[in-house]
């Protein structure tokens, strides 16, 4: 009667060595994507460059849009949203939406970030999103971003990726002198407000005061032709320097910065340009998850509702009829079950790395306070779906009850009453500068999207 008890798999078990190979060859893919990828402009840029290629052409709202057009709609260089209109009646099948996010916690540089201490220049920052703070200490990091002139030209910077490159850096003070630290909490210890990035150290020649502030400022002006008034208009990031590199003899994993949630935008961009389908996709690269979805770029804008009514204009029905009919995936990032720290889990229904993409029902916090919440019917249909295209997939949730808990953009989509529900890839050290997927999760992902849309 062993048929009658549900049994998770480890997503390697099933694999065959062609398929083997064909995850493999993704990951390389995913890796390179992830790789020149570190900012949310960043990544709507190189999806830009993708879908392109992929014949997609650039939309303006209000256009009418027809059966067959590829389109995209760049909103702001920070989110962006495609449009593969399908021949399905929307009225009748609305349309598959995917949203993934692609923004990821990080330090922004303040707007007056320059100043010296000791013959050492520095920047300071701001951190975005929720971080340990103390794993942003003595490691190396790039900076990435914008700089806008008053005259509207825009200056892209990005240091620290290159081998010959240098890096930047946040100290942290030697064991030796810590004992007053160690007894500390750990949110006490760091505070926000420590996270100063090296960016200097040679004082500029016949200066009296702040030479080597001036002598930084130098450097910039030769580089970028700026001052430092100029930094009040900029968005600049700092970012670990590291670069995606494989883990494990067998290579099953992959660390990254930014898995949170470029491993979903991947496979999202993915499955939307392989798949042949006749439903209308709209495929979602989002902006500011990290800090509730607010702004122009965040979920809660109204241009998700406003793409959605020029869809709908287009097909000649009502925008109400549209979005009644269709369904969305949230494809974020859970957490994986950390055998190392297993007392933040209930294992029965945690996600395991290596077991396939991870759908969780809800998130949320305490009582799921701030879920979305997707109901029995559509999590069963869904499961019709991934069984009729044999992808592996997972329960996950965000750790035990009460322990914390976090939220996606689900309920977001769900507010404009689509059926929605989270589904991504577990992920190892969430939200570190490094964290830690598996191969065979990220292919898992791709083949659940591709399903959906299907
Ligand atoms: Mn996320
Ligand atoms: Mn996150």
């Amino acid at each position: 009667m062993s048929d009658l008890i549900y049994k998770r798999t480890n997503a390697n078990n099933t694999k065959s060595s062609e398929e083997r190979a064909e995850i493999n060859a993704y990951a390389e893919g995913y890796k390179a994507f992830l790789a020149a990828g570190k900012t949310e402009r960043e990544v709507v840029a190189e999806t830009v460059e993708m879908v392109e290629k992929a014949g997609y052409k650039p939309y303006a709202l209000g256009d009418k849009i027809n059966v067959g057009d590829k389109l995209y709609y760049n909103n702001r260089g920070k989110s962006l949203f495609l449009i593969k209109a399908g021949k399905a009646d929307v009225a009748k099948e609305g349309i598959r939406i995917l949203v993934a996010h692609v923004d990821s916690p990080r330090l922004d540089l303040k707007q007056v970030p320059l100043y010296e201490d000791s013959d050492i220049a520095y920047f300071k920052t701001h951190y975005y999103g929720g971080i340990k703070k103390y794993q942003w200490l003595t490691v190396p990091l790039a900076l990435h971003g914008v700089i806008v002139l008053k005259n509207g030209d825009k200056i892209t910077v990005s240091v620290g990726e290159d081998d010959n490159d240098p890096v930047f850096y946040i100290t942290d003070l030697l064991p030796h002198l810590s004992q007053d630290i160690s007894t500390k909490t750990v949110a006490s210890a760091f505070p926000g407000e420590n996270l100063n990035v090296i960016v200097g150290g040679i004082p500029a020649l016949d200066v009296d005061k702040d030479a080597v502030k001036q002598n930084v400022l130098t450097y910039l002006n030769e580089l970028y032709g700026i001052d430092e008034e100029d930094f009040l208009s900029a968005e600049i990031e700092v970012v670990p320097a590291y670069k995606p590199k494989d883990v494990g003899f067998d290579r099953a994993f992959i660390a990254g910065y930014g898995h949170d949630d470029r491993v979903c935008a991947y496979p999202e961009i993915t499955a939307t340009l392989q798949t042949e389908t006749d439903q209308t996709v709209l495929t979602i690269l989002a902006d500011k998850e990290e800090i509730g979805s607010e702004g122009a770029t965040g979920m809660q804008s109204v241009l998700l509702k406003d793409l959605m009514d020029c869809i709908a204009q287009s097909y000649g029905v009502s925008s109400a009829v549209l979005r009644a009919h269709s369904q969305c995936l949230s494809a974020d990032v859970t957490a994986a079950y950390d055998p190392t720290y297993r007392e933040a889990f209930e294992a029965r229904n945690a996600a395991y790395a290596g077991y396939g993409v991870a759908m969780s029902k809800f998130t949320g916090a305490r009582g799921k306070s701030g879920s979305n919440d997707a109901s029995a019917e559509f999590i069963g249909h869904l499961r019709g779906v991934f069984a009729r295209d044999e992808v592996v997939w997972q329960t996950g949730e965000l750790g035990r009850v009460d322990l914390g808990g976090g939220g996606t953009v689900a309920k977001f989509l769900s507010n404009w009453n689509i059926d929605t529900v989270d589904l991504g890839v577990p992920v190892l050290s969430m939200h570190a500068p490094y964290e830690l997927i598996a191969k065979v999760d990220i292919w898992q992902a791709h083949k659940a999207f591709c399903a959906f849309i299907k």
